[in-house]
């Protein structure tokens, strides 16, 4: 017998205040007192509902994880799903409640992609650290975002075991390893495999309201402490359809799809969520990261298509080369964090691999544009796509961007005007989680979001980032706060005003240097301000090089100009990159 329809009605709370607001104000302009009849249902947007359709849809598809040892674990969709419920069971028997935060400390592999989607289907926040950062940085982005529970890769165990007396009191350490293969940890850390045995492989995923928050990653900036970007499960999906809209190319039903971009950076770029929903199998390389690993792994599971930051991908380019191919299959490679260099780009497109650029911040989700080849020079020659290729492409569906000068002015989309680009859109944050004073920052009096990157936009929408605003600097994809390492150096007996800038580095993309004004006579050396600062970072972001001046430029404001400080610096190079020493 058919269900008295009148009588399901769903939940009040399942449907989210501005739903009934729009519907009202719909009903009011066709002169209707109450919400229309006969339109469509109204199905909150949920991520476990990818899961469910590719192990439905796509059930001879799923991933294929590289593990330490060089052994790669192969697992189906449908697999996938069973085991990220039996997950979810097991974060609800250690108390974990919608809107808790789960956090992960794991590198790309498919235990990681299971508690993507447990963590978010059940109603909780899968909030992902960056193991990269130094250890007060990841202390502190623990108790900001007050982790329940840790769920960390064995080989990142002592990244956990380092951050001990910064943990919240109560969090509980999940080691995602097999049953009896935990190490000894002072952490009394738990065992995934063996909480995963004997639970359902079911789960009644919950029906939440759509803006219910799904994920968090923080963001370091140029001053303070980093900032969360909190993904909800609307924005998490709109991103996971929009994208492969826009990069049609990359997303082919059957073939394979390796992230090499971290699943602890902005969610791998959504790229465990488009693959699943467009039939793709996820290729997940693990902690090798270097040229000849990736090389090897491609070549035996026939990746398609690969994601991540041009350093990694000059790495795989000496592969190529030193190997005289590209590995079978490969054919289609987006470079992203960073501008691609055009000598990488047409490198890869003597060995027949496409290579197209996306741009997008943490704060986006994070995919803004795509480079793909606008249809009338799609069978040009690469040297008339080059212009194309070496700009940040076109922006992606459902989101604007506005190029504005310092007054906030909008300027002229005509490839000339610059302008700082400031964005909106469903899949960008309308501030930072617990954060006001930084959201305030962020956003405009309109809700447009301050990427801080400067760029100009052409006519036909193609978007061409100029420059940074501020002054981070980007080594091997990760950013360097230059305020925190002139902070640092400052304090050093004889350095009485300094300030760091960005040198460009082949293999880095950039380094910084350090530009002091000495005390006095003073001359410290570099091994000096390098034990000085030490202290406060890890290894990554001490400066390559001193350089002494005699005065700082300064801003209109009183600022130091970094502007001025690049422009008088253009032509230095770093000691390794000078002749002889490389
Ligand atoms: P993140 O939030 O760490 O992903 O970094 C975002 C920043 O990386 C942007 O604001 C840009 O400055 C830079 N970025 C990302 N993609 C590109 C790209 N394709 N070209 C140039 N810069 C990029």
């Amino acid at each position: 017998m058919r269900p008295d329809r009148a009588k399901v009605k769903p939940p009040a709370e399942l449907i989210p205040q501005h739903i009934h607001a729009t519907v009202a104000a719909t009903a009011r302009q066709a002169g209707e007192t109450t919400p229309m009849k006969g339109m469509m249902q109204h199905r909150p947007l949920r991520i476990i509902d990818i899961l469910l359709h590719a192990a439905e849809a796509f059930a001879d598809q799923g991933i294929l994880s590289a593990h330490d040892t060089g052994e790669i674990h192969s697992q189906s969709y449908p697999q996938t799903l069973a085991r990220a419920a039996r997950a979810a069971h097991t974060l609800r028997a250690l108390g974990v409640a919608e809107g808790d935060r789960v956090a992960t400390l794991a590198w790309n592999g498919h235990r990681h992609l299971e508690l993507y989607y447990a963590i978010s289907g059940m109603g909780a926040v899968c909030h992902t650290l960056n193991p990269r950062l130094p250890a007060d940085q990841l202390g502190y982005i623990i108790r900001h975002a007050e982790d329940s529970v840790l769920c960390v890769d064995a080989s990142l165990l002592p990244v956990a075991e380092a951050l001990r007396d910064a943990l919240p009191a109560g969090l509980r350490v999940i080691v995602l390893a097999d049953a009896g293969a935990v190490p000894d940890s002072p952490l009394d850390a738990l065992c995934y495999e063996e909480l995963l045995q004997g639970q359902p492989a079911t789960f009644d995923w919950p029906h939440l309201p759509e803006d219910t928050a799904s994920g968090l990653c923080y963001t370091s900036g140029t001053t303070g402490h980093p900032k969360g970007a909190l993904y909800s499960q609307r924005s998490t999906v709109l991103h996971a359809l929009t994208v492969p809209l826009a990069q049609t190319s990359s997303f082919v039903a059957g073939r394979r799809m390796m992230p090499v971009v971290p699943m602890f950076h902005v969610n791998a770029w959504g790229l465990p969520y488009t693959a699943p929903l467009t039939g793709m199998t996820l290729v997940m390389p693990g902690p090798h990261l270097d040229g000849a690993s990736l090389w090897r792994l491609m070549e035996d599971t026939h990746v398609y298509s690969s994601w991540g930051v041009p350093t990694v991908w000059a790495g795989l380019l000496s592969e190529i080369t030193a190997q005289g191919r590209a590995p079978s299959g490969f054919r289609d490679l987006i470079v992203g964090g960073s501008a691609a260099p055009p000598s990488m780009i047409e490198a890869y497109e003597g060995y027949g691999v496409t290579v197209s650029q996306a741009w997008g911040m943490t704060e986006m989700s994070p995919i803004g544009t795509h480079g793909m080849i606008p249809p009338p020079l799609q069978d040009a020659p690469l040297d008339r796509q080059m212009p194309i290729k070496t700009s940040a492409g076109r922006r992606k569906f459902g989101l604007e961007f506005k190029i504005v000068d310092d007054h906030g002015t909008a300027m002229p989309h005509d490839g000339t005007a610059t302008g700082e680009l400031y964005v909106r859109g469903n899949t960008v944050i309308s501030g930072y989680f617990r954060n006001d004073q930084a959201s305030a920052a962020a956003m405009d009096a309109a809700g447009w979001f301050g990427t801080g990157d400067v760029a100009s936009i052409t006519a036909e929408g193609q978007l061409v980032i100029r420059d940074r605003a501020k002054d981070l600097v980007k080594s091997g994809g990760e950013w360097i706060s230059s305020i925190d390492l002139e902070n640092a150096a400052i304090s050093h007996p004889s350095i009485q005003a300094c300030a760091v800038i960005a040198v460009p580095h082949p293999k880095w993309d950039e380094r910084p240097v350090l530009v002091v004004v000495p005390q006095g006579d003073a001359r410290p050396t570099l091994a000096e301000i390098h034990a000085h600062i030490a202290p406060h970072f890890a290894k990554s972001p001490l400066p390559d090089d001193l350089l002494f001046v005699d005065e700082l430029p300064l801003t209109a404001t009183g600022k130091i100009s970094k502007l001025s400080l690049r422009a008088q610096f253009a032509d230095y190079v770093l000691p390794d990159l000078r002749e002889g020493t490389a």
